[in-house]
């Protein structure tokens, strides 16, 4: 007699800019539907207050506060916001380092709003934090160091494969997006992450899936890939990234 399918694990999206969407309301109500946990990234502080009053009552909903490498030259007089704000969400990011910019003055400022981000959640201690590192990763993995008082999620990694074993060495989780799970190079990076560290995000609306921006329900296509590649069915597969997800979330020292 076939047993009763056990109802599947709740899906998980670590960074999707909720805020960016048409209109978000209408994207937190998908998320609320589908109860998908969902690290709505901001990227700048300012946005962040408004995209609380916006997601106040969902419940799947964490809101981060951010700061955006690519927007760092512009809004680096946003860090006393960032700094102020800091103690109301456990979230942080959009941050990190995107060296795209040839302008060195700018990559040293970059470094600087990190630095000092990294700084003040090592001492607020706990804090998950969504990572950006293009063309930046061994810079990012050097500036959290092997001692971070919290946890960082690297968010679609595409450095060498040496960096990302020196960041889960320190560490790092590592969260895959569809636009990752349908490149080779994207899957040979995530077959180098232990099952344990693999997290699911959309980077919606960025990411599009179809002809669609994704929204957070579509990390459903990073499952498929991920039970392909460890050769589980999906249900396992969603299982595993949620239970990564409430380790992550559990595992931090709240004390001391
Ligand atoms: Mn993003």
């Amino acid at each position: 007699m076939p047993s009763t399918p056990a109802r599947p694990a709740p899906l998980v999206d670590t960074h999707c800019h909720v805020d960016l969407y048409p209109d978000p309301a209408v994207v937190i109500k998908g998320i609320e539907q589908g109860g998908v946990y969902t690290i709505a990234v901001t990227n700048t502080p300012s946005v962040f207050d408004r995209l609380c009053e916006i997601a106040n009552s969902a419940r799947f909903v964490r809101v981060a506060l951010g700061l955006h490498p690519e927007l760092a030259t512009e809004r680096h007089r946003e860090l006393p916001l960032f700094k102020a704000r800091l103690e109301r969400t456990r979230y942080v990011g959009e941050v990190g380092l995107d060296y795209q910019t040839i302008v060195e003055a700018d990559r040293a400022t970059q470094r600087r709003v990190l630095t000092t981000i990294i700084e003040c959640c090592n001492t607020a201690r706990d804090k998950v934090v969504t990572v950006h590192s293009r063309r930046a990763a061994d810079d990012v993995v050097d500036a959290f160091g092997e001692h971070f008082n919290g946890h960082y999620v690297l968010h679609w990694y595409s450095g060498s494969a040496r960096t990302l074993r020196r960041a889960i060495a320190n560490g790092a989780y590592v969260s895959v997006n569809p636009a990752m799970a349908h490149s080779e190079r994207g899957r040979s990076l995530i077959a180098e992450v232990p099952r344990p560290r693999v997290l699911s995000e959309t980077d919606g609306p960025f990411v599009t899936v179809g002809s669609k921006p994704a929204v957070p329900a579509d990390v459903e296509s990073v499952l498929v890939m991920l039970a392909e590649m460890w050769a589980v069915d999906v249900a396992e597969a969603r299982g595993i990234v949620y239970n990564n997800f409430s380790d992550l979330l559990n595992d931090s020292p709240r004390t001391g």
